[in-house]
C-alpha cells in the first residue's frame, strides 16, 4: 500500500483543537485527496470523524462541534489508482485495556505483512490491510507492558520503512518520525500550544511558528496541557533517507523541510538545470505550478549568463484549476484528455518562437507528450524540453503513488528514445549530483530509489544500496543524439 499523505497534531491550553486541525488539513490538502479526518480527546473520551473526500467535503460545521478537546490529530490520505478504500482512512482509532489510541500515519512500512502477522498469532484481529494498524497493534500491546516512551521505543524496533506518524494515546499527542526521516514532519508553537504537521504551511496557517524539524529516529511528546514538549532520540541513525521528490514534486513550495525552504530549492534546481543543459530559445516556460520555480530559477540563470543569448520568462500556458490531478485518471485515454483540459496555451507567446518547457518530472510521459504537441499546434518553431529532476526508472515503495516499472517512461528507454516518444527537439533532464548538491546532502543521505532503482531500504525484488557513490545515469539529448 503506498501511503502518501498528510498528518497533523495539535495540543491547545483550553481552546478546542477541532478547528486548528482542520485548517491545518486544509494547508496539507495537496498530500492527499482520498479521504480526510480528525480525531480528538476530552480528557475522558475520543471523538473521531473520518469522511471520503476532500477536507472542504468531509466535514460540516456540526461535526467539527462534535470533535471536543483541545488535543487531537488529523490525516488526509492520497488515493492510490484503483483503490479507494474507506476501510484505510485515518486517523486510525482503537480502544484496549489500558486507553484509546489515535493513529495518523504519512509514508510506508516495508515489513508490515510479517509484524502483522506476528500479531495476528498473537490473537490481534485486524479491520483492515493497512500497515498504519499494525502500527496501532504493536504500540497497543508494548503499552500493556511498558510506558510510552519505552512502548514507542519498542515499536520503532520492529517496523521498517517509511513513517512520520501522529499519534494521540488518550489526550497526550506525539509526533515520531523513522530513523531515515523518509517523510518529512516538523513542530511548531502556537500562541496557546504546540503543532507537529507533515509541513510548516500548516503551521503557517495557524499563524504558529515553526521550531524545526523532527529529527528522524525521534519521539516529540506534547504535553496535554498545551504548555510544551519532551523529546526523546529513540533511535540514531547511521544515514538518513530523506526522499528528495518532496523538494522537487511534492511538498508546497512555500514549506521549509530541513531549513530549506522548498520554493528556493527548486529555483536553485532550475539555475543547476541551466548549468547542465542549458539551450538558448525565445522564451523559457513552466508546465503550471509543478514547473514554475524551476522555469523562473532557470530563465534567471539565463539572463545572468554573459554567453546567452538572454530569454523571455513567460506564463505560456493557461490552467484549468478546476480539473483534478491527472494521475487520478484511472485509464490513459484519460489522462491523455485531462492534460488537454487542464492546460491551453496562450498563442501569442509560442507562435513563431522557440520554446524551453519546464517541468519537475516525467512519471508516464503523457503530460510532456500532449504539451509539445500542443505547442507545435500553437505555432511554435521548436520545443525543447528540460525536467528538474533525474530520469524516473523506477517506482517508489515508500509513499509515492507513483506508477509500476512498465508505466514508466524511463524505466527501459534511454533519454534519446524519450525525447523520440514525446516528440520534442530536445530533452534534458537534472543529474542525481545537481540534486544532492542542492540539498546540501550527501547521496547516501537521501532516498533516490525511483531514479537509481536501488533502495535504502530490504524491498523484495529490489536493489539495496547504502553507498555513497551512485552510477551516473544518462540525463541529456539533444536533437543529434
Ligand atoms: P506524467 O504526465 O505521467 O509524465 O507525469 C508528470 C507530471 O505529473 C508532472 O507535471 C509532475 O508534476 C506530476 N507528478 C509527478 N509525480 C506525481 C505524483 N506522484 N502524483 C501526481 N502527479 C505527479
Amino acid at each position: 500500500m503506498h501511503e502518501k499523505c498528510g498528518v497533523v497534531g495539535v495540543s491547545l491550553e483550553d481552546r478546542d483543537a477541532a478547528r486548528p486541525l482542520y485548517y491545518s488539513l486544509y494547508a496539507l490538502q495537496h498530500r492527499g485527496q482520498e479521504s480526510a479526518g480528525i480525531v480528538t480527546h476530552d480528557g475522558f473520551q475520543q471523538h473521531s470523524h473520518v469522511e471520503m473526500g476532500l477536507v472542504g467535503d468531509a466535514f460540516e460545521q456540526s461535526d467539527l462541534e462534535q470533535l471536543n478537546g483541545s488535543q487531537g490529530i488529523g490525516h488526509v490520505r492520497y488515493p492510490t489508482a484503483g483503490s479507494v478504500n474507506a476501510c484505510c482512512a485515518q486517523p486510525f482509532s482503537v480502544s484496549f485495556k489500558s486507553g484509546s489510541l489515535g493513529l495518523s500515519h504519512n509514508g510506508n512500512l516495508v515489513n508490515a505483512d510479517e509484524v502483522g502477522d506476528q500479531l495476528a498469532d498473537l490473537g490481534h484481529a485486524f479491520t483492515s490491510d493497512g500497515d498504519t494498524e499494525v502500527i496501532a497493534h504493536d504500540l497497543a500491546r508494548n503499552l500493556l507492558e511498558e510506558d510510552l516512551v519505552r512502548a514507542v521505543k519498542r515499536t520503532m524496533s520492529r517496523i521498517h520503512g517509511s513513517y512520520s506518524l501522529t499519534i494521540m494515546h488518550d489526550d497526550t499527542v506525539l509526533g515520531v518520525r523513522d530513523p531515515e526521516g523518509n517523510r518529512p514532519l516538523c513542530i511548531g508553537e502556537l500562541e496557546d500550544g504546540y503543532v507537529l504537521a507533515s509541513e510548516s504551511a500548516a503551521i503557517d496557517t495557524l499563524d504558529g511558528e515553526l521550531i524545526r524539524d523532527v529529527r528522524p529516529g525521534e519521539l516529540v511528546v506534547l504535553h496535554a496541557d498545551g504548555t510544551g514538549y519532551d523529546t526523546y532520540q529513540l533511535v540514531q541513525p547511521e544515514n538518513t533517507a530523506h526522499c528528495f521528490f518532496e523538494h522537487v514534486y511534492f511538498a508546497r513550495p512555500d514549506s521549509v523541510i530541513d531549513e530549506q525552504l522548498v520554493y528556493e530549492v527548486r529555483r536553485d534546481l532550475g539555475r543547476a538545470l541551466w548549468d547542465e543543459s542549458g539551450i538558448d530559445s525565445d522564451v523559457v516556460m513552466p508546465v503550471p505550478d509543478s514547473g514554475r520555480a524551476f522555469a523562473s530559477g532557470y530563465a534567471e540563470a539565463a539572463n545572468e549568463d554573459a554567453d546567452a543569448d538572454g530569454v523571455e520568462f513567460a506564463e505560456g500556458l493557461m490552467k484549468n484549476r478546476y480539473v483534478g490531478r491527472t494521475f487520478i485518471m484511472p485509464t490513459q485515454d484519460e489522462r491523455e484528455r485531462a492534460v488537454r483540459l487542464k492546460l491551453n496555451p496562450i498563442k501569442s507567446t509560442v507562435e513563431g518562437k522557440t520554446v524551453t518547457l519546464i517541468d519537475d518530472s516525467i512519471v508516464r510521459g503523457t503530460t510532456s507528450n500532449q504539451l509539445v504537441e500542443l505547442l507545435y499546434d500553437a505555432g511554435a518553431e521548436e520545443v525543447h524540453v528540460r525536467i528538474g529532476a533525474p530520469p524516473i526508472v523506477a517506482p517508489c515503495y515508500m509513499g509515492i503513488d507513483m506508477a509500476s516499472r512498465e508505466e514508466l517512461i524511463a524505466a527501459d528507454q534511454s533519454v534519446a528514445d524519450i525525447r523520440d516518444e514525446i516528440g520534442a527537439d530536445s530533452l534534458a533532464y537534472l543529474s542525481i549530483d545537481a540534486i544532492a548538491g542542492a540539498l546540501s546532502k550527501s547521496k547516501a543521505d537521501l532516498c533516490l530509489g525511483c531514479v537509481t532503482g536501488e533502495y535504502p531500504y530490504d524491498i523484495d525484488g529490489e536493489a539495496k544500496d547504502r553507498e555513497v557513490d551512485r552510477p551516473a545515469i544518462g540525463t541529456a539529448a539533444s536533437a543529434d543524439d
